[in-house]
């Protein structure tokens, strides 16, 4: 150790206040060439030289090359100012594994003794450090999730990013119903070992963008951007139905089976109403509180308070459930038809929801609700059965229709059952598959292409058709229509509603013609009341018409008696 430096208290605080601050690494002392005369029992363990070797060393030696003149300069610095000039270098760490480790080196020139005294700290670590307390702020040390601090700090980027951009923002709180009863019946170990099970789940389930953040004991959120506000609400209702269905899988603990859910509360910024910031949160947990008194297990949407629908909505969803435990939904079918020859070809099931109070609730009503909350898996899968088993018994009737026709729901079409579900309609009745048509949307089929491709080929293998229902609507572009296995395009009603007078209706309806054609796929031109336009749909070459110019969607029974008092006829088999 060298005996001039070891005793100077006095000038060791100019060197430690910053030194103390930043926990120091390294403390030194050099004469007026650099040469270390005084290095702290730790910072030679630091550096990990022999004390004698560095004894033989000035600063210099110490430092990178190009890193020589910066370290000549900060000493030029301190010489000048007589005060703490501090700069950001590297020393080489070790001879035999010389590694580069950035210090901020601090410079005093002490008067009286020529040199230099020295304190530096390791500023990666320090970054490290740093790092770790922003980390311990800001996540949940019992799910490693994000906290509600940083759930705050994003939620006002989402926000603003959403008017900057003119896109729309989602959050979800997700919390689980009645989780006080896991703690109660199996203890707060078992709690937490479901909440970090839960955290795991919902993390699986959010695709990139979406963020995940524990919000309070046994509440989530999922904060995501939603896109467009024609995008918006299916895109949350997306991300719900995935963070529910994570949740509905098996907890098991300790050899043990339980089950959880989960009510979650959903907002989209803006809507209609609410602009101002910070307001996403508040809205959502509006909602929360709406799916919790609903009993939970559900998603509900935020509506605005002032809003009529949101009593009737929260209404018409109790009824629904009902009405499933009730059986009070049905089917009717709809005609489809040559255009020209006017025989009938198929039929597209419709579904009906018969209200004990309110009487025939129309689909536009009930489908969205039955989506939003879940139900539609349960009803789909209901009108799958019972529109094969129709076509069936008809058959057995005599009436031999080619094909039945079946919505299906976005969601049900991503439900990871529905393939299964299909097989399993088609077993129970016996149906050739290549009767049964599928009506899904071209954002069904945007949502995601390859996952789309994959589920159309699975089940087109099997025989099953595909159209394209309210075509025109949504992206129609030729270039992802064609990667699809599809056989038919239904042509949105608002192009014919127009059709005689609108030439724009018409030029639409000419490319689709088009399209259909180059495409090999049968066009189907939907709600046609007139004589007038079932003409012009012929000559524009429109193969196949459906709509209340040839009849109403009707029940089995009253379908069944067109074809006998010949108000409608069938199609001769080719
Ligand atoms: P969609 O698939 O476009 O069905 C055609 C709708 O147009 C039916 O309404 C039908 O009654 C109506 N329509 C048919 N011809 C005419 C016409 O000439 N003029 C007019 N103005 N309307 C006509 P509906 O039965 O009320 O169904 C509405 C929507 O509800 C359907 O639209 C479909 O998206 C949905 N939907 C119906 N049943 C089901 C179902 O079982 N599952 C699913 N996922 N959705 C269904
Ligand atoms: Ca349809
Ligand atoms: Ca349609």
């Amino acid at each position: 150790m060298h005996p001039a430096a070891v005793n100077e208290p006095e000038r060791a605080p100019s060197v430690a206040t910053e030194a103390t601050l930043a926990a120091v690494d390294f403390v030194a002392q050099v004469d007026a060439s650099l040469r270390f005369c005084y290095v702290s029992a730790g910072s030679i363990e630091f550096l990990g030289y022999h004390r004698d070797y560095l004894s033989s060393l000035t600063l210099h030696e110490l430092v990178p090359s190009h890193e020589i003149d910066e370290l000549d300069a900060l000493v030029a610095r301190a010489q000048q100012s007589g005060k703490l000039e501090t700069a950001t270098l590297h020393l080489l760490k070790s001879l035999t594994t010389p590694i580069l480790v950035e210090l901020r080196i601090v410079a005093t020139h002490t008067p009286d003794l020529p040199g230099f005294a020295l304190a530096a700290f390791e500023v990666s670590q320090w970054r490290d450090r740093e790092a770790a307390l922003r980390h311990a702020l800001n996540h949940d040390s019992l799910t490693g999730l994000e906290n509600l601090t940083a759930l705050k700090s994003a939620l006002d980027a989402a926000q603003a990013e959403a008017i900057h951009t003119h896109t729309h923002a989602a959050l979800l709180l997700v919390d689980i119903d009645d989780f006080q009863r896991i703690n109660r019946a199996l203890g707060y170990d078992a709690g937490d070992d479901m909440l970090r099970e839960t955290a795991r789940r919902i993390q699986h389930a959010a695709r990139a963008g979406e963020r995940v953040t524990r919000v309070a004991s046994d509440e989530f959120a999922v904060l995501f951007s939603a896109g467009t506000s024609a995008e918006a609400a299916t895109a949350a209702e997306d991300v719900a139905r995935r963070v529910l269905s994570a949740i509905a899988q098996p907890y098991r603990y300790r050899g043990q089976h339980t089950h959880l859910s989960a009510s979650i509360g959903a907002a989209i910024f803006p809507d209609e109403i609410e602009q101002d910031s910070s307001s996403l949160l508040r809205m959502a947990d509006h909602a929360l509180a709406q799916a919790k008194t609903s009993g939970g297990n559900i998603v509900v949407f935020h509506v605005p308070d002032d809003d009529p629908r949101n009593a009737e909505r929260l209404n018409l969803e109790a009824d629904l459930y009902e009405g499933v435990r009730n059986g009070e939904f049905s089917l009717h079918f709809q005609p489809i038809t040559q255009s020209r020859g006017g025989g009938v070809v198929g039929v597209e099931a419709l579904i009906r929801w018969q209200h004990p109070v309110h009487g025939l609730v129309p689909p536009t009503a009930f489908i969205p609700l039955a989506e939003s909350i879940g139900l539609i898996n349960y009803l789909g899968n209901w009108v799958l059965k019972a529109a094969c088993m129709q076509l069936v018994q008809w058959d057995s009737e005599g009436f031999v229709l080619d094909y039945v026709s079946v919505n299906v729901s976005p969601q049900q079409f991503r439900d990871k059952r529905f393939t299964q579900n299909v097989k399993e309609a088609l077993q129970l009745t016996g149906l050739d598959p290549s009767r049964l048509v599928f009506e899904i949307t071209e954002s069904l089929l945007m949502h995601d292409p390859e996952e789309a491709t994959r589920l159309l080929e699975t089940l087109a293998a099997l025989g099953i058709a595909f159209a394209v229902d309210d075509f025109g609507t949504g992206y129609s572009s030729l270039s992802y229509l064609q990667r699809f296995p599809l056989s038919k395009l239904k042509i949105d009603r608002s192009f014919i509603e127009n059709l005689l007078t609108s030439r724009n209706n018409q030029a639409i309806v000419a490319a689709v013609v088009g399209l259909a054609k180059s495409l090999g796929l049968e066009l189907v031109a939907e709600g046609v009341e007139t004589q007038a336009q079932r003409e012009l749909l012929i000559e524009m070459g429109c193969d196949q018409i459906q709509g209340w110019l040839i009849s109403k969607a009707l029940p089995a029974g009253d379908l069944m008696r067109c074809f006998q008092d010949k108000t409608l006829f069938l199609q001769a088999p080719l």
